[in-house]
This record gives C-alpha cells, structure tokens and sequence, in this order.
C-alpha cells in the first residue's frame, strides 16, 4: 500500500462517549468483523475492561476501506479512556496524524475531552470533532458545537454528527479521516526505523510489540536492535492487527505493526523506544517519556503461606503492564509480613490491577493505602552526608524522615480541571479548598457550564477526590488532572495504634493542617469497619507521639446460630460455612482481625 493512501488516527473522547461503541461500527464497515457478530467491543479485550466499561490497554486495528475505487489502510489505535492513562494517551498519539474528538452530543464537553484536545493540538495532530448520540431524545448538538466553537475555537461546519450506536454518519467519518488527515511523512528509502508504542506478553511467543514504521521496511529474520536498552533480538514474526492477527513478511514505513522477536520481559520493551537494524545506528525517535507511576502502595498476601503464588501472578500480570513498578518490601513490615511495593498510575489503575490480580490469577491480597511519592531537603551537613544527598524522596509512611533533620518538605501537585454545570459551582469549590486546592482559572463554557482550573496538592486527590465530586455534583462534573510541579508543604507523620501497638500499614502522611481531622475521621472509621472482637480495642491516631484522636471498639462474641431454633441443621452449617470463609478475608493484625479493604476503606469517606 502506498504511503499516500495510509491513515493513522486514533479517537479520543472522554469515558462513556462511544469511543468503543464507534471503533465496533467501524470494524463492521470495513469487514473486519461480521455485522451483529454480537460481540461488542471487540477492542476492549480484558475482562475488567467490560465490567467497567473502560478500556485500560490500548488496542490497535488496521482497516482496509475503499473510496473512489482507491484501496486506503486506516490504521486505528485505540487509546485508554482515563485519568489514570492520559500517558498512553500520548504516547498512542506519537503514531497519529489525525484524531477523530468524540463527544457525547448530550453530555457535551468534558473534562478529559478539554485534556485530550489540547494533548491533540499541541502535537499538530488533524482534529476531526465528532458529535455521538445524536439518536438521544435530549441530544443537543447544537449546544455542543457552541462549545467546542467556545473552547477550542472550532469551526462549527468542520462537525460531524454521528450515532455510533445505530450506525447514522459513520461512513462519513471515515470518510473525513481520508479526506483531512494528511498521510504519514516517513521516508521508505531510508534505513529501518520504528517507535515502540504498545506491548503485551504471550505465553507462548514472548513479548509482542506493536511499532509504527517511521523510516525503511522491517522483514522476518531482520536484526533489529533498541536504542534504549541496546540489546539485539532476531525478527520472528510479524504483521498487522486487524483486530485478528494476520502475519504477512515485511511492514513498511508509515504502517502499524505487530513484531515477535523472542523477547522474554516487558521490561525490554520500553514504550517510545525506538527501534533500528543492528548494523545501522540512527537516531532516536522524540518523543521517548517512560512512563511514571504516580501512587504507590504495599501489596501483601492474605497469609504468608500464599506468598509464592501472589508473587508468580504479580510476576505475570506485570509482564502485561509495564506501567506497574515492583519493588520488594520486607523486614520492616511487623503485621503484614512480607511483601512488595507497588508503584501505579493512578488510583483506578491501581483498583483494576487488583482486580485483575482477583479475576485472572484467583490471588487476593492485601493492598495498603496508597501514598505519592514526597521529597525532603535535608538540613546540616552531618545528614547530607549520612543520607549521601541533599534531598530524599520517599512514598511509604514507614520511611518517613526524623523531622528534626529535615529542613523542609516537598510535596507534588497537579493541575486539576473540572468541568461541570453551574448550579454545582457552591459545592464543587467548597471541595477543592477542603483538598488544598487552588483557583487558578475559571471560565464559562456554554450558558449553563463552567470550567474551573484548580492547583492541587496529588495527595489530596488520589484517595476519594473523584468520588467525592461525583457525589456533590449528582454525577455531573468530570474531572482530569496533569502533573505539576513540587512545591514547600508541611508534612507529618499520622500514626494509627491498635491496643497500643502502632501498625504502620494504617499510617498516612498528610498536610499538618489535617492532622487532627484526619485522626478523628481514621479512628472512627476504623471502629466502623473493624468488626467487634472477643477483646476491647483501642483505636488512636497519633503524631510524633502525641494522641491526636481515640475510639474504642467495644468486644462482642458473635455467634450468627442464635437466632436459630435447634431443628434446621442444614441452614446451621451454612451459616457456619459462610462465618468460615468471611474469617479467611480477615488478616491478622496486631492480634487484632482486620478485613482485608481495611487499609484502603480506611482512608475513603
Ligand atoms: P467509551 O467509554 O467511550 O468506549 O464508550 P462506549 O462505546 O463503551 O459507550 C458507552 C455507552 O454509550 C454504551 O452503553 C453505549 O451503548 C452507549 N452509546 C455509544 N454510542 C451511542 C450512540 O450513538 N447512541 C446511544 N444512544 N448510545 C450510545
Ligand atoms: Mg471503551
């Protein structure tokens, strides 16, 4: 296929506006899957993908569509449709010329929409503006139109009106893909290379990549080498996704592409890598970001006996998500024993891991409460020399440093963008200052909806900040976040004790201003979810040794048979049954049987 008649795009829209439901018309349209083959969303392959509704990992497909008796590839690549994943948002995009902007014709603009257009715009990547849902009784395209016009200075005559669901417009934007995405400028003559933009582990053949051929053509049997990690591999198979594998032997500029070439570890595959020929050095290609995680937490067995097994499916489900950093975390961790440390992108990422841990591996674990990671500049050159640097950076409470040998803490922040209707405005702010947060910028964007801009501290969001937006606004306002910079915060350490006994998993690390509404909200909640035992429990939260807050949780001896009059044996052993397995979702702590969501639910509202 010549270059000229190859589209890259990909479509990006806030979650819930069709993005999948569009990509399974277009499938459909160009015969790559059968019309009412009742499989929806072919892209969106995980199981946790279809219970939420979010597509986590990127999906790629190539589509053969003829216009005007010319045969065009369009090369879709399906991008995640979260927070938690705006990185491999960008990081799809380094392959795209155009972008189709969905938006929900009823919903209207969005918080990711305003984070995806201007991801979109700032790379110089051809925005088509779509309209969804035009089938809906309350769809108001032309409000809608007003704020993209608004907001992103769009020419209303330049949108589409579509229903991705009944199948109205859809050819059309395909159409408009040909028509105004320009083809990819690669240059075919030049030596082999290709940007590593997607991978996932096969049991069988290793790590497959997904790569987009910038420069020359890649063959079986080619030697290919990467830039980042210098490492060399053989080229065993390879070809196009559509969605279906179909191998063929050589991909050639401007074309997306999967490749095998017996890599063992994800860990090689770094996404916006670039790939060469090993006998000819070029450059790398821009755009190389490693992907960063953002909250990190401890991941423990339920007893130590299922230690090997947590590890062997952590081992392999991190094979399939290489935005997930392992470390070990051991000696120091008195209640829960041995495990590791996790690092993720974000809070959702890290609720899907588990449950992808729970579904696919049958492993349950433990997970603390999640923290981001705070710097420290140490203070005197006795420290600076013990700790080898000026400025330490840590994630876990437990290494929290001595206050008194830190000369001031860090802390990072986000920009964080809510777009909602203006009858929330009262309670939304009142929110964001409760978070820390700061007005930076605040802008109508139709007659009934505002965009607000807020600087917040990341701690004070990755918890339940979402939730909780959701909640006071009845579920209207949306909310993205980007990385910001660190700035001077004072920090403490809230220790939570058990009978005395301090358990450093339940400790949190939180703004001094918090500290003693944050101790009182722990210990209460605590009493809450910590069901009553056959001894007395003192709950108490504590900084730097002094009670901040305490609750006790009164002993009680349960029995769920005593309501039972004698006869029924049957319903008796069931009960038992079901006491039984509740008890093997309990984990030991401080003698003290805590629910395993104990360490998270501890922190949410
Ligand atoms: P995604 O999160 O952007 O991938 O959104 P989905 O494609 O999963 O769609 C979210 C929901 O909107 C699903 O329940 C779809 O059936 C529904 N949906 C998608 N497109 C349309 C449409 O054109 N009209 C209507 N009425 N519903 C749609
Ligand atoms: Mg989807």
């Amino acid at each position: 296929i010549p270059v000229q008649n190859i589209r890259n795009f990909s479509i990006i829209a806030h979650v819930d506006h069709g993005k999948s439901t569009l990509a399974d018309r277009f499938l459909e349209i160009t015969g790559a899957i059968a019309k009412e083959s009742g499989e929806s969303q072919v892209l969106d392959r995980l199981q946790v993908e279809r219970e939420r509704g979010i597509t986590v990992k990127a999906q790629s497909a190539s589509l053969k569509y003829v216009m005007n008796n010319t045969e065009y590839m369009l090369n879709l690549i399906d991008t995640p449709g979260h927070v938690d994943f705006s990185n491999e948002v960008s990081r799809s995009l380094a392959t795209c010329q155009g972008v189709i902007l969905l938006v929900d014709a009823n919903q209207g603009v969005q918080a990711q929409t305003v984070a995806n257009f201007f991801l979109a715009f700032s790379n110089d990547i051809t925005i088509i503006p779509v309209l969804n849902k035009i089938d809906l009784k309350n769809a108001e395209p032309e409000r809608v139109s007003e704020q993209l016009n608004t907001l992103f200075d769009i020419n209303k005559d330049d949108i589409l009106k579509v229903s991705a669901k009944l199948g109205t417009g859809v050819e059309d934007v395909l159409k408009a893909v040909i028509n105004r995405v320009p083809p990819p400028s690669v240059n075919r003559d030049a030596s082999f290379r290709a940007l590593l933009f997607d991978s996932w582990y096969d049991r069988y053949r290793g790590v497959i990549l997904l790569v987009y051929i910038t420069d020359g053509m890649l063959q079986t049997g080619d030697e290919i080498a990467s830039i980042h990690t210098q490492k060399c591999y053989e080229v065993k198979s390879l070809g196009l996704l559509r969605p279906e594998e179909e191998p063929c032997h050589k991909l050639l500029a401007g074309q997306v592409g999967f490749v095998t070439c017996n890599m063992r570890t994800t860990e090689e595959a770094q996404i916006g890598d670039t790939l060469h020929h090993k006998k000819q050095k070029v450059d790398s290609l821009h755009g190389f970001k490693p992907l960063k995680p953002m909250v990190f937490a401890g991941v423990y067995p339920m007893d130590q006996s299922q230690h090997t097994s947590l590890r062997s499916a952590i081992e392999k489900l991190v094979l399939n998500d290489s935005a997930v950093t392992v470390t070990i975390d051991s000696s120091w961790t008195v209640a829960l024993g041995h495990g590791w440390r996790l690092g993720f992108l974000g809070l959702l990422h890290m609720e899907v891991f588990n449950q992808r841990l729970d579904q696919e591996y049958d492993a349950q674990a433990v997970i603390t409460a999640p923290s981001v990671t705070y710097k420290a500049k140490l203070k005197g050159e006795k420290n600076i020399k013990r700790y080898g640097r000026s400025e330490i950076s840590f994630s876990n409470p437990v290494y929290f440093p001595d206050p008194t040998i830190v000369e001031e803490f860090l802390e990072p922040m986000v920009m964080g963008t809510i777009i909602t209707p203006d009858s929330y405005l009262g309670p939304i702010m009142s929110l964001c200052i409760e978070h820390r947060g700061v007005q930076q910028n605040s802008k109508n964007i139709d007659n009934h909806r505002v965009m607000l801009q807020y600087l917040m501290p990341l701690n004070e969001i990755v918890i339940d900040f979402y939730n909780q937006l959701k909640s006071v606004s009845s579920g209207y306002a949306s909310f993205d976040y980007e990385e910001y910079d660190y700035v001077s915060s004072k920090l403490i350490k809230l220790s939570i004790l058990l009978n005395g006994i301090p358990v450093d998993e339940l400790s949190t690390i939180v703004h001094i201003s918090k500290a003693s509404v944050m101790g009182r909200r722990m210990c209460l909640k605590l009493k809450e979810i910590i069901p009553r035992q056959l001894i007395q429990i003192a709950i108490q939260a504590a900084v730097g040794g002094k009670i901040v807050a305490r609750e006790t949780l009164k002993p009680f001896r349960k029995d769920v048979t005593a309501k039972l009059y004698g006869g029924d044996v049957t319903r008796k052993m069931k009960l038992l049954k079901r006491q039984a397995e509740g008890k093997k979702k309990m984990k030991m702590v401080a003698n003290i049987e805590l629910p395993r969501e104990t360490f998270i639910d501890v922190l949410k509202r």
